[in-house]
């Protein structure tokens, strides 16, 4: 596997960095399941159940702001073994009425094999989604996309130098990474929910401004050398939201945010959530609850590394969990 990419680059010559990013990225999810405890990293929904029920319930509420249509698809971007949209769609069938057509845009068939007892229709991209309103989620997805990096306004690659992998080049004065294949997924959720209503609602860990080197691989849940065997490792890179939210805006739609995951968590009860599940939870059970939150929203933890981003039609109300400001 390592060996491909390698073999590319011998026979092709160097690759910019985004193209090394996105075969890594798609080799590594094609190979299996690389979350959870065991795996190479883990997520909020498989730290806890909570993250996807409050998902859930916040879908629904917005559904009811945009005045809750009929027709109303769900569509998860990267959605993994499928957990967060499990514990959402369980949390959101109390709310009356509220039954959307679940859509899941996924290109590893391995992860694909375990959302499988989900009822719906699946995608390699949002193109194929039809056109109707739509409410989109989005955990952990955007990092897994490319990003392009320049150095000194020269795009970087990685290139064979001795036998070895290498950046090329190596270094420089200024660093910069743009990933206009996120800022294009953004813009086409943006046009859609423009077009059609809905909202967008993305999760993921990056920066509000500027960023340098963000590029980094996990395997075994340790950082790793981002050359040393591409493909065995998860390869992400930080989200630039004022890019996302450019895009965004460039398409006619209203962004909120980002905030951090512990203020929008909080805001939708997460510690309320949390205390009536852990008075029905046996006693190890109930320690599982409260950690796992913990973790969700502690500042040293997920809570502030991680930012939500929500994205409306230009007069919609502020989505649950953000304020207007304006
Ligand atoms: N949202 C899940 C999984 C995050 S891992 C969670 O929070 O646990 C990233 C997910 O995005 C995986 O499901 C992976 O297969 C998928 N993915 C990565 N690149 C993709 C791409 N270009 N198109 C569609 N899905 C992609």
């Amino acid at each position: 596997m390592a060996g491909e990419i390698r073999a590319l680059i011998e026979r092709d010559g160097p690759i910019t960095v985004a193209e090394f990013m996105r075969l890594t990225v798609e080799r590594y999810y094609a190979r299996g399941d690389p979350l959870g405890v065991r795996g190479d990293f883990i997520t909020a929904p498989e730290i806890s159940q909570v993250f996807g029920e409050l998902l859930g319930l916040w879908c629904a509420e917005t559904w009811r702001q945009i005045g809750a249509p009929d027709r109303i698809a769900l569509v998860e971007l990267g959605p993994g073994r499928g957990t967060l949209m499990r514990d959402a769609l369980r949390a959101a069938a109390s709310v009356p009425k509220f039954r959307p057509q679940l859509h899941l845009v996924e290109t590893s068939p391995a992860l694909r094999a375990l959302q499988n007892d989900l009822a719906a229709t699946w995608h390699d991209t949002l193109a194929t989604v039809p056109e109707t309103p739509a409410l989109f989620i989005a955990n952990e997805f955007f990092d897994a996309l490319p990003v392009h990096q320049f150095v000194d306004g020269a795009e970087r690659r990685v290139g064979i130098e001795a036998g070895k992998l290498v950046f090329l080049p190596a270094q420089g004065g200024e660093f910069v990474e743009r990933s206009p294949e996120r800022e294009a997924v953004t813009a086409e959720m943006a046009r859609r929910i423009v077009a059609h209503g809905g909202a967008s609602l993305i999760v993921d860990y990056g920066y509000a401004q500027g960023g340098g080197d963000t590029l980094q691989a996990l395997r075994g849940h340790r950082r790793r050398d981002v050359l040393d065997e591409p493909g065995s490792a998860d390869l992400t890179a930080h989200v630039d939201f004022a890019a996302l939210m450019r895009a965004a805006e460039g398409a006619g739609a209203r962004c909120w945010g980002p905030i951090t995951q512990r203020d929008f968590l909080s805001r939708l009860g997460i510690e309320a959530r949390a205390a009536r599940l852990i008075e029905k939870a046996a006693p190890d059970q109930a320690i599982l609850i409260r950690s796992g939150c913990r973790r969700l929203i502690d500042p040293g933890e997920m809570g502030n590394l991680f930012k939500v981003l929500a994205i409306t039609r230009k007069h919609s109300p502020a989505p649950p969990g953000f304020e207007d400001h304006a």
